[in-house]
């Protein structure tokens, strides 16, 4: 069995200590591809350092929503030049996120656009967070929808309506731990049965969303855990684990250009 972490932070400070150990965790636990996803400039040049040194890893450039306050279109220009490196696969992760509000809407969007322009430009699959847009990421996806573009709507959180958006535009969904979670994730249990196979990929987004069961013993979640998340798809959909894990293994081979 073949299992693609295809998003996480693993550049993040927390693996500072042990991420020989992480990625050493995950190929054990046959995660044989892990797709290290950048928020910032500085994480976008960790991330890329991290790939060229494990053949099993990729990264992707991009401003996070969260982050965008101190965007720049020289920071994006670095960017765009760091996108040529050859194990960079995708761009992102960018999007819009009302939840937290770290930065101001209207600066979300802006900057947003500017990124869907640029991996245009560089023909890269884009990595899309969505949480609490109220339909206005729908809106800009849709209304500025070039032909060829892939890309993936990571840690699906949306209602059904928006999901059926996604996939009319051709995007892949990608779920992560929380279909484990016994409250938070009853919601989206409900949904799977809606995205057809070919559709799906599986992310940690560690260091966060610590699937159960490995939330009962560590906070700080790892590629190695998206085994639990993809037992659980396999359960719910009821299909068998060796033919659904070559599904999203292609899935994401395909998504990323791997
Ligand atoms: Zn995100
Ligand atoms: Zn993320």
């Amino acid at each position: 069995m073949k299992l693609f972490d295809s998003h996480c932070h693993i550049d993040d400070r927390a693996y500072d200590r042990d991420r020989k150990d992480v990625i050493e965790n995950a190929k054990k636990a046959d995660v044989c591809g892990i797709m290290i996803v950048a928020i910032t400039e500085k994480s976008a040049h960790k991330a890329v350092q991290i790939a060229n040194d494990y053949p099993q890893c990729f990264a992707s450039v991009g401003i996070h929503p969260h982050d965008v306050k101190t965007c720049s279109e020289n920071s994006l220009t670095v960017l765009a030049e760091l996108s040529s490196h050859t194990k960079v696969k995708a761009w992102g992760e960018t999007g819009l996120d009302f939840n937290r509000m770290f930065s101001p809407s209207k600066i979300q969007e802006k900057w947003f656009l500017r990124q869907l322009e640029i991996a245009e430009e560089k023909n890269l699959p884009i990595i899309f967070h969505e949480r609490d847009s109220k339909g206005r990421f729908l809106e800009m996806i849709r209304s500025y929808d070039p032909d060829e573009r892939k890309g993936v709507v990571h840690c699906f959180s949306g209602s059904k309506k928006e999901l059926k958006g996604y996939l009319d535009l051709n995007y892949d969904i990608g779920i992560t731990g929380i279909l484990t979670l016994h409250k938070r994730g009853e919601y989206l249990r409900g949904l799977i049965d809606y995205i057809p196979k070919e559709r799906v990929v599986i992310e940690t987004d560690a260091p966060y969303l610590t699937p159960a069961p490995e939330k009962n013993n560590t906070r700080r979640n790892e590629p190695a855990f998206v085994r639990s998340t993809f037992m659980k798809l396999c359960e719910i959909r009821e299909d068998d684990p060796e033919e659904l894990s070559q599904t999203i293994w292609d899935n994401t081979c395909r998504l990323y250009e791997i």
